[in-house]
């Protein structure tokens, strides 16, 4: 019996073959049986990067943390002024690690399928509203206005509010990051076709159309957006939210003039 992997290039495939062979009263042969392995091949690939892409986004805090450490160490100790900076320097550090940590734990809770969602009805305006008011202070702080359309009739949501919700502040969040002073913002929602619809809207930076599909990915961030804070986890643990509720989420947008955000979640019958 012999054994060998076969890679295709074109699709990209592989297969594990394995030749046995046979003998006969009427002669002999081979029997060949093809294992299409191209699956686990790719989850092996998705977990590789996985584990690359977390060393890499945590390696760059712990160096600054060391490097840091180094330099009180070395005599910026004595200096009040300098220290009270790199201490401060290095909490930031510290919470921007913790951060990675918690959305790492709450994307694999996700993942493996081990939470439930603890549902319930619950009226999705009020939790828009509420969002709106918790960020306008700080959109005020960039002169950033945000302004909501909300559809009256809106049927109650069926699902976990304290999840929607985070779904809710990672968008805005983000809209109010990537979006320069003096823009503007607005948060929707709809219903129609037995979904209830909510998108968030701003004027910001935009995003390229060859990202568009990429960064619902964990870690994905947009190479010209890296100056900003952020772990390229929100947007992956929101679709993961959202797909939870039987909805998904997409994005639309144009580099330069701003990106709207959308999502859905089904209305059960029961609630119409
Ligand atoms: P983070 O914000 O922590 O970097 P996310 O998963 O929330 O991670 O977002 C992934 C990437 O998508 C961001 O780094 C950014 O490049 C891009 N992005 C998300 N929202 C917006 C937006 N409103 N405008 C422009 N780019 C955005």
């Amino acid at each position: 019996q012999q054994y060998s992997e076969i890679e295709l290039v074109q699709p990209h495939r592989y297969f594990g073959a394995v030749a046995t062979p046979i003998f006969g009263e009427g002669g002999e042969g081979v029997l060949l049986t093809l294992h299409d392995l191209t699956r686990i091949r790719q989850v092996d690939t998705t977990r590789r990067q996985f584990v690359s892409n977390v060393s890499h986004e945590l390696r760059s805090p712990i160096a600054s943390i060391q490097a840091m450490t180094e330099t009180l160490e070395g005599g910026a100790l004595n200096e009040p002024v300098a220290a009270r900076e790199f201490v401060g320097r290095i909490h930031a550090e510290i919470k921007r690690m913790s951060n990675i940590v918690d959305e790492l734990l709450q994307l694999s809770r996700l993942e493996s399928g081990e939470v439930s969602l603890e549902s319930k009805p619950f009226d999705l305006n009020g939790l828009l509203k509420e969002i709106e008011l918790e960020f306008r202070t700080s959109a005020q702080s960039k002169n950033i206005g945000i302004t909501s359309m909300l559809f009256e009739a809106l049927p109650e949501v069926y699902g976990e509010r304290e999840k929607i919700r985070q779904v809710l502040v990672n968008l805005v969040d983000n809209a109010l990051k990537f979006t320069e002073k003096d823009g503007s913002l607005q948060l929707s929602s709809i219903y129609a076709d037995g979904n209830v619809r909510v998108e968030v809207s701003d004027t910001g930076i935009g995003i390229a159309k060859e990202d568009q599909d990429h960064i619902f990915e964990r870690f994905y961030r947009v190479d010209s957006s890296r100056k900003f804070p952020g772990t390229g986890l929100g947007l992956s643990i929101a679709k993961h939210i959202v797909q939870a509720h039987g909805g998904d989420i997409g994005v639309s947008s144009t580099e330069g003039e701003g990106s709207r955000f959308h999502f859905f979640i089904p209305i059960p019958d029961k609630f119409n």
